[in-house]
């Protein structure tokens, strides 16, 4: 096997290019030095180890915290005809022996290990003895207290900064927290080593937010833009998941349930479908997270808020780690909120631990309220101050922020006042539109001024309005916890029902241009659709050809092929071996497997005229 880290990447990955700072990193490691990678997911952090790995004498050991990520890995490795295997207590004892003896003999370029397998028995002494290329440890986050991911045993990697002085170490996390970052960087020995920091951007990933209102309705219209495609909704609680998950399949979708409520095989059978089949779309609680490393998931939906801005990036970012086009849309509603808040103060939880928490929610809400670039504000969280919009979040794509809308806030502040102060949006809102409800006459709301007073805006633009007038402080719930608004910060309040100032705030469409401008994966600017100019019904037959590769081996479609490969082969449309090797993601041992068939395939479906 050849030492040049280009070549590798030709001739095994079968990529043309590395990406972003994946050149440093590997000139690094291969020259001997240890580095802390940090690197959003789908940034390709894997290849950052598995090059040195194929280019160092001797074995790399990698680390890695679940059974799921291994098997992905090393199949995916086998594929491209890479020596690799992996030891944890899901292998057969025959696999084990086997994985012994290419280990002893010198025949294993990557060697999989959990890390209690490492750690526990004699492992640790046997590698001792053998040449080894390097150490990775991947999600290197797991040694840190701080997060939700903490795995005691990751503790205990501490032993090979001693024990392997002249290995290199490696070790690779998605988790951007600086605290995070320092507490790898102490817990692994890693004083010395290289610091990699990749910009946390997903440029293909798509932030759409919208008002919350009819949740189950929005949903499904979203839905509709998204049909054949995998992907993961994210709700609050075990209940609405199986709510959500019954709507979608009476709608036809193939959607399945997952929280920790359900037996372990019913967990582990939903995750298998993810990972095996194609437009499976998994309806979930945050317990549907790590191991997931499905490279074509086209989009996260949130029907509720996720706990803070990290939760909201991490869950998001499980979308489109191949690099195409993804959305992340979300629904907020000012209704999330309290069970939040009070989530956090019924923990037991220190008191200044729940400052940071509430202050971590409140970052959410202040994108989730947001007038300007949902990335620009996710990504100077991040610690990344970036100075452009991005032209492909729903603020960049549909602009109508800082509507003027002094009038209809001094409406709505009239509304409260003439109502007496005890009545909650909704109310208010059939005030303002002139509604004839038995409630309203009973009350004498029919004889108001403010009666129908509202009709410029619809009822979703004033529970909006409504909503960002108490996010401002303008309006507050009343103390007696019945819902009721009052009038919030009197230096607030005077001025703009006096006229001396004006607000701008941004407001979501009228109902009656929304309808049918659902934003899909292709609207509007950003990075293109998927498969813009594959050949439909020849991609159609190279997807049916890989399920039907990947079903003979056990293996996850994209572990055959991705799709971005399938869609490069369908636009070209190769005839000749030659001209195959030169796509994306076919390396020599892929196009030595599969490359006849795949010429086949391209064959046997005659070009559109
Ligand atoms: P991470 O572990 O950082 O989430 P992966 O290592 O799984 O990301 O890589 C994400 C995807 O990008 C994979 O499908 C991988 O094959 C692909 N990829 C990584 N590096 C490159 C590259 N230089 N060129 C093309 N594709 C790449
Ligand atoms: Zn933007």
């Amino acid at each position: 096997m050849t030492a040049n880290p280009k070549q590798v990447l030709r001739d095994v990955f079968g990529y043309d290019a590395f990406r972003g700072p994946q050149e440093s990193i590997v000139a690094h490691v291969c020259a001997g030095g240890s580095a802390l990678v940090l690197m959003p997911t789908g940034g390709g952090k894997s290849l950052c180890y598995q090059i040195p790995a194929l280019c160092r004498p001797g074995t790399a050991v990698v680390v890695s915290p679940l059974i799921a990520l291994m098997q992905d890995q090393v199949g995916a490795l086998r594929q491209a005809g890479v020596r690799a295997a992996a030891l944890h207590s899901a292998e057969s004892a025959d696999a084990v022996a086997a994985t012994w003896r290419q280990l002893q003999g010198g025949q294993l370029d990557l060697l999989y290990v959990s890390p209690e397998r490492l750690l526990n028995g004699d492992l640790i002494e046997r590698l001792a003895d053998l040449p080894l290329a390097l150490f990775a440890i991947d999600e290197a986050h797991c040694v840190s207290q701080w997060g939700h991911d903490f795995r005691p045993e990751y503790l205990q990697l501490a032993v090979l900064a001693e024990r392997f002085s002249a290995i290199p170490r490696i070790a690779l996390t998605a988790t951007a927290d600086p605290r995070t970052r320092a507490e790898i960087v102490a817990r692994l020995g890693l004083e010395q080593a290289a610091v990699f920091l990749a910009s946390f951007d997903r440029p293909n990933i798509r932030y759409v937010l919208r008002d919350k209102s009819e949740p189950r309705r929005q949903l499904l219209a979203f839905l509709d833009t998204q049909r054949g495609h995998s992907g993961i909704v994210y709700a609050r609680s075990r209940k609405r998941v199986e709510e959500f998950a019954t709507a979608l399949k009476a709608a036809g979708h193939d959607a399945l349930p997952y929280h920790a409520g359900l037996a372990a095989e019913t967990r582990s059978a939903a995750l298998e479908r993810f990972r095996l089949g194609s437009g499976v779309v998994v309806v979930a609680t945050i317990a549907f997270g790590m191991g997931i490393d499905k490279p074509d998931v086209r989009f996260v939906a949130h029907v509720d808020l996720p706990k803070s801005l990290e939760a909201y990036y991490q869950e998001t970012g499980r979308a489109g780690r191949d690099g195409l086009s993804a959305v992340a849309w979300m629904l907020h509603g000012s209704s999330d909120v309290p069970p939040l808040r009070r989530f956090i103060d019924d923990s037991d939880a220190d008191p200044a631990q729940k400052r940071i928490e509430h202050g971590r929610l409140d970052a959410l809400i202040g994108f989730a309220e947001a007038s300007s670039c949902r990335r620009r504000i996710l990504l100077s969280y991040l610690g990344e101050a970036d100075s452009s919009d991005c032209g492909n979040c729903d603020v960049c794509l549909e602009p109508n922020q800082g509507a003027d809308v002094t009038e209809p806030a001094r409406k709505a502040l009239s509304a409260v006042y003439r109502t007496g102060g005890r009545f909650g949006a909704a109310h208010l809102v059939d005030v303002l539109l002139g509604g004839e409800t038995a409630r309203i006459r009973s009350l004498g709301h029919d004889q108001l001024g403010v009666h129908g007073i509202g009709k410029e805006l619809d009822r979703g633009q004033w529970r909006s309005l409504f909503r960002q007038l108490s996010a401002r402080g303008y309006l507050v719930a009343a103390a007696d916890g019945h819902g009721g608004l009052q009038f919030g910060d009197d230096a607030l309040v005077r001025p703009l029902l006096r006229g001396e100032t004006r607000l701008e705030i941004r407001l979501p469409p009228a109902a009656k241009q929304r309808r049918g401008a659902a934003v899909g994966a292709g609207a509007g600017g950003g990075p293109p659709a998927p498969a813009d100019n594959a050949d439909p019904g020849l991609l159609a037959a190279l997807k049916a050809w890989r399920l039907e590769q990947a079903r003979q081996q056990g293996l996850p479609p994209y572990v055959v092929f991705h799709d971005r490969t399938l869609i490069a082969i369908a636009e070209r449309r190769p005839t000749v071996l030659e001209d195959l090797a030169g796509i994306t993601g076919i390396g020599t041992a892929k196009l030595a497997s599969y490359g006849e068939a795949v010429l086949a395939v391209v064959g046997s479906q005659t070009a559109p005229a």
